[in-house]
């Protein structure tokens, strides 16, 4: 199947046109995420798998019409920023990858991306939040953080994907993923990426996924 088959809009899989077709892990995620369903992929690294979960994304945020937040100059700095699409990553640098790839792809859709990791400065990263962010990228342990000081609220997050989950319990972000996921949205719908498929994993998922439809590729 081609990228075109796939039945998604041209300038929400724009980003892909350097790639002969969807990967399996995309094209096996896709019809099961737009249905609105919970998704378990197990799935590594060079899979696709940030497009897998990156254009369904896209395709909520503009069924939602949430592409942008609302904010007059007077009003930007008293209320809190309120994403709708949450990505947790266990390092740094796989959440650049991550928001890399919806700054690419969710840029010309209106879609702000902000990514915030430990290990440098909050304040940069709290004034970008300030502006609107609709996609929020984050290493678990920094948007903890920020939360708690109330940089951000996630009561709005309607998407959530946990990236490699398996990798984030072994850098013992467990109880900070938990209090995390605890504040977003009751009915939001869940992703969950992993590379292998250990029994805490399994229990996050069973906690915190609906139903979901396990894709193993
Ligand atoms: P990921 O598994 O998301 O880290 O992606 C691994 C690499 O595969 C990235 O460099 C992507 O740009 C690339 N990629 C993603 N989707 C496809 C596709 N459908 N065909 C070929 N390469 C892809």
């Amino acid at each position: 199947r081609t990228f075109r088959e796939s039945g998604l809009p041209d300038d929400v899989i724009a980003t892909c046109r350097s790639f002969e077709k969807p990967s399996p892990i995309q094209s096996q995620s896709w019809p099961v995420v737009l249905a609105g369903r919970d998704l378990i992929g197990i799935a590594a690294t060079g899979s696709g798998k940030t497009i897998a979960f990156a254009v369904p994304a896209l395709m909520h945020l503009q069924k939602t019409k949430k592409t942008t937040t609302m904010m007059s100059s007077k009003t930007w700095k008293k209320t809190t920023p309120s994403p709708t699409c949450l990505v947790l990553s266990p390092t740094r640098e796989l959440a650049q990858q991550i928001s890399g790839v919806f700054e690419e792809a969710g840029a010309p859709l209106g879609v702000l991306t902000v990514c915030v990791y430990g290990g440098v400065p909050k304040g940069p990263q709290r004034d970008m939040l300030r502006k609107g962010a609709t996609v929020v990228v984050a290493t678990p342990g920094r948007l903890m953080d920020l939360m708690e000081e109330g940089a951000c609220s996630l009561q709005h997050v309607d998407y959530l994907v946990l990236d490699e989950a398996d990798r984030m319990l072994d850098l013992g972000f467990e109880a900070a993923i938990r209090a995390i996921i605890k504040t977003t949205s009751s009915s939001r719908q869940t992703l969950m990426f992993s590379a292998t498929w250990p029994q805490a994993v399994g229990q996050l998922a069973s906690e915190f996924l609906n139903n979901p439809l396990k894709i193993t590729v």
